[in-house]
Order: C-alpha cells, then structure tokens, then sequence
C-alpha cells in the first residue's frame, strides 16, 4: 500500500514547478527544523530527503532533551545554559505532548569512577543551570523505589537530577507539518544529484529545482552533498557509531539511569515508550554511513555497561544504531564537542554539520542567521497538535493506555487519526500485537504523514516496530 498517489503527485509537480527561496536538503530533524523555521519567517521553501523523513540519525537518539551533563564535565557552561533552555521550550510550548519531564538517578558505587561530593557538586550546578528544583543526593530507599531493579551491591549512594525524553522521530514530523502547513514542499525518497544545476531525482525521475538558496542538513552524509557543489571540498567532520537496544520493562520505574563508566563516559537505561531502552555505544566509523548496522560487540558492550547498574535485564528485543557527526578535529569521540558548524560553499550553499536535537531550534536559526535572512523571531512556536491538550473530545471510546499513547504521539491531533474509526471500528484493533498502536494510525500515516512503507509506519510515525517481528501492517 502506497500513500494517496495524487498527493504525491502533486508534491513532485510543485516541486518541479514552482519558485523555491530555500531548498533544505535532509529531512532529519537539522532539515526538518530549518524547514519549519524558514517557513514561518515567510519563505517559500522545498524541503527533500533521499530516503523516509527522519529515517537516519534523528530516529536512532537516545531520545533525551536535556542540558548534556558530559557538557558540564567538559567545562562547557553556555552548551548547557542553552540546551536546558531549549528543553524547557520544547516542554512547555513546541511540544509539551512529545517531550516530557523525566528524573534520573546518578548511582555511585564503591568502585565508580565518581566520589559524591564531586557530583553532588556537579548536579547542583546543573540543575540551577535547568532552573529545576530537583537535585541532590536521594537515600537508597528513595532510589529503589523509582528504579526497582537499581543494583545494590556497593552502592554508595545516588544523585538526582531532571531531563526530558521524546519520539525524537515525531519530533521531526512535527516540524515537517508546521512547514507543510505554511505552504512548504516536503518530499521524502527525492535525492538531490546534483548543486549545479539543481537537481533532485524522486521516483525514477529528474527534477529540475528552481531554488534561491540550498541549505545542507543531510547529517552523515553532509562532505557526501558538499562535494555535489564542489568535488573538492575537504572532510569537514568524522563520525561516530551509537548503538542502542531495548529490553522489556519500565512499567515501575519513575526515573532514568545514568550510570557513570569514567569520568565523562555515561550510559543510560531510560523507560521509553513502554520498554527500557538502553546504549549508546561509542565507536569511531569510518565506513559509508549506509552501511552502519548494530553487531553482536556492541550489544554486549551495552548490556555490560547496563549490568553496572540495572540488574537483571531481559532479553533484547530490538536494535538501532545511528551516526554522531563530530565536526572537524581528531579528538577521541567521547571528548568531541558535539557543536555545530556551519559552512558556506563557492555557489552559496550553506551546510550544517553536527548538533544535538535537542537545541534543533537553535540550529535551524543559526542557518537561517547563515544564510542572511533579517529580523529572526526567536519566540518559541506551538508544532501541530501541541495546543489543547486539555481539551481533546474523543471521537469514539478508547481505554486510558491508548488514549495516553495517542497524545503522547500526536497531542491535540488525535482525534483526526480516531475520525474514520466512528464509520470503522476496525481501525481501532492493534496495530500489532502487544503494541498501544491502533490500525487507525497506519491509515493516518499513509494520508497525513507521508508514509510510503511499512517501515515507514512502523519505525517512524508509529511505535509498532517495538513488538520485535516485522509484520505486515
Ligand atoms: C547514538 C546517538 C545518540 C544521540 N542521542 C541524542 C540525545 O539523546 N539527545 C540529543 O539531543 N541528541 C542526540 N543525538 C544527536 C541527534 O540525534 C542528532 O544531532 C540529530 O538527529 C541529527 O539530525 P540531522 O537532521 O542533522 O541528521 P539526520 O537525521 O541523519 O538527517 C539527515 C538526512 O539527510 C538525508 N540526506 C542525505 N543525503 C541526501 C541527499 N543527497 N538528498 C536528500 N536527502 C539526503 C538523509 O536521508 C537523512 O534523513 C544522538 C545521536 C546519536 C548518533
């Protein structure tokens, strides 16, 4: 099954017809932002991604907004002043539905490399940079029971400090449907060939693109689209592996775990849309970014270092792995500063390399700032379904699981997705089995979303994917 053909057809037709100021090559959440940003500042803008929206790094995060606690360990105080304010405009305004408030235990055990009074220390000035109230050392008791299976031998104590998790793949739908909204463009499997002239090739066809201006988001594949423009550009970055796996569990746990490997590598066990999701790994990867894929070492490597605090982990359910972009230098990985770098090519192309999602805003007006666009508003703006959370009437009757699953994911838009289930009650039957998703939502991602396969639906507009098996939906 395919999305409305018209639909798409249409897109390509305007496309390859029509005046663009911007053309945003990438559709993560760097394209998607920047797409969204340029849209409200009144451009005309295409945006187009090679394969599906958010289909590379920015749906294989560790799905954390937060201030980077490796940051402040780092030295770097601005880094985290800002994101822990991204975080709290994301929370509060953008997208209070898909970035959600979440404490996390710091344990400290005998043989940790961490005395207490050093984190205590470090959390205090953390959570007075994220203005929270939350921070401190908590008593064991007080720990187990937000962490039930936090390990106990040798445990000296535990930190408390506060972040923020998301679907960090719908976060980047989000920002697509604010742009489309605003009369943007945006086309996934549609791969930009060639910068001079513009050209972008989407189901076997050439399309010429009449752009004003080109920014490059295309994340891993950023030197890749910078030599399109020009063949001699340099290696602007390198790149790291990050590998993740989720196990069952969560369903008791009120807060995360950041567990402490040396004195800047941590690793995280965080409860995430019903199951425990563990990583990431941190390996340099110099291979094609397509050829990236999880092995046997790195899931050992993330049990492992789970083990240290998180006893008795379940069998691995699923995988994923995705490509940190380390601008320039050749520090070892884990003590790169992951900052952006905005570079300008000979035609004028402006390229981005690097960044977190969680300061994507920030980014996508450091760009629009690149590219000379006057008079930027800085004020956060509501994404599609981020206003009346308190007010969503219910188009047919939902038990309190999925009714939550379904405004975590699409928040005051939900009852769009439920509409045809009043004349079929059979979109209302799972997704998959073992899944919160409904049928209804495959219909909605193949009208509304732009979703063209099963992955498509399953991976990124959906959470169907975490039931293991790949089914047909
Ligand atoms: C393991 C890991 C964990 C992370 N955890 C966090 C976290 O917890 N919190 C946080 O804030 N940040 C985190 N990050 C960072 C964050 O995920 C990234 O900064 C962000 O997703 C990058 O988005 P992007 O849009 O730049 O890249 P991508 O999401 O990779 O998007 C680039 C897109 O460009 C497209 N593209 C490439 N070439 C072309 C072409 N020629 N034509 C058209 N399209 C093209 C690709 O298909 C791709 O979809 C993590 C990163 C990794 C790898």
């Amino acid at each position: 099954m395919d999305e409305s053909p018209v639909d798409r057809d249409r897109r390509l037709e305007a496309l390859a017809s029509r005046r663009f100021d911007l053309l945003v090559v990438g559709g993560g959440i760097v394209g998607a932002g920047i797409a969204e940003a340029a849209s409200a500042h009144g451009m005309s803008v295409a945006l187009v991604d090679k394969g599906d929206f958010a289909g590379s790094t920015s749906s294989a995060s560790s799905k954390l907004v937060h201030g980077g606690l490796r940051y402040l360990r780092l030295g770097d105080i601005g880094l985290v002043r800002e994101a822990h304010h991204e975080r709290r405009l994301l929370m509060r305004i953008v997208a209070p539905h898909l970035v959600r408030r979440l404490p996390f235990l710091f344990p400290l055990y005998d043989d940790g490399p961490y005395r207490p009074w050093f984190v205590q220390t470090g959390i205090v000035v953390y959570s007075t940079l994220a203005r929270a109230k939350l921070n401190g050392l908590v008593d064991l008791d007080r720990a187990r029971r937000m962490v039930p299976t936090l390990r106990g031998d040798g445990l000296r104590s535990c930190a408390l400090y506060e972040d923020a998790w998301t679907n960090d793949a719908r976060l980047t739908l989000a920002n697509l449907r604010a742009a489309e909204e605003r009369g943007a463009v945006v086309l996934n499997y549609a791969e930009l060939t060639s910068v001079r002239p513009l050209e972008v090739r989407a189901d076997g066809r050439a399309i010429a693109v009449d752009a004003a201006r080109v920014v490059n988001a295309a994340g891993p594949w950023v030197d890749r689209v910078r030599r399109l423009e020009d063949e001699r550009a340099k290696p602007s970055m390198r790149l790291s592996k990050g590998a993740h796996a989720l196990v069952d569990g969560g369903g008791d746990w009120s807060a995360a775990l950041t567990i402490p490997h040396d004195k800047i590598r941590v690793s995280f066990v965080v409860p995430w849309e019903g199951m425990l999701l563990l990583g990431t790994t941190d390996t340099l990867f110099d291979g094609e970014p397509e050829t990236v894929a999880v092995t046997d070492e790195d899931v050992d490597q993330i049990l492992r270092e789970a083990a240290v605090a998180f006893a008795g982990a379940g069998p691995v359910r699923a995988t994923f792995c995705g490509l940190r972009v380390l601008p320039g230098g050749d520090e070892a990985t884990a003590n790169a500063r992951r900052e952006t770098v905005f570079s300008t090519g000979p035609s004028g192309m402006v390229s981005v390399a690097g960044g977190k999602l969680t300061t994507y805003r920030r980014i996508a007006l450091d760009a629009l700032d690149h590219l000379g666009v006057r008079g930027l508003s800085r004020k956060p703006r509501p994404l599609p379904g981020a206003v009346g959370l308190d007010r969503i009437a219910w188009p047919v009757e939902l038990d309190a699981v999925t009714r939550a699953h379904l405004i975590h994911l699409y928040g005051s838009l939900a009852p769009d997705v439920l509409a045809p289930a009043a004349d079929d009650p059979s979109l209302l039957e799972p997704l998959v089995p073992g899944r919160p998703d409904l049928r209804a939502q495959a219909l909605y991602a193949r009208a509304h979303e732009w979703a063209r396969t099963d992955e498509d639906v399953l991976r990124r507009r959906t959470t169907g994917w975490l039931a293991g098996t790949p089914q047909p939906v």
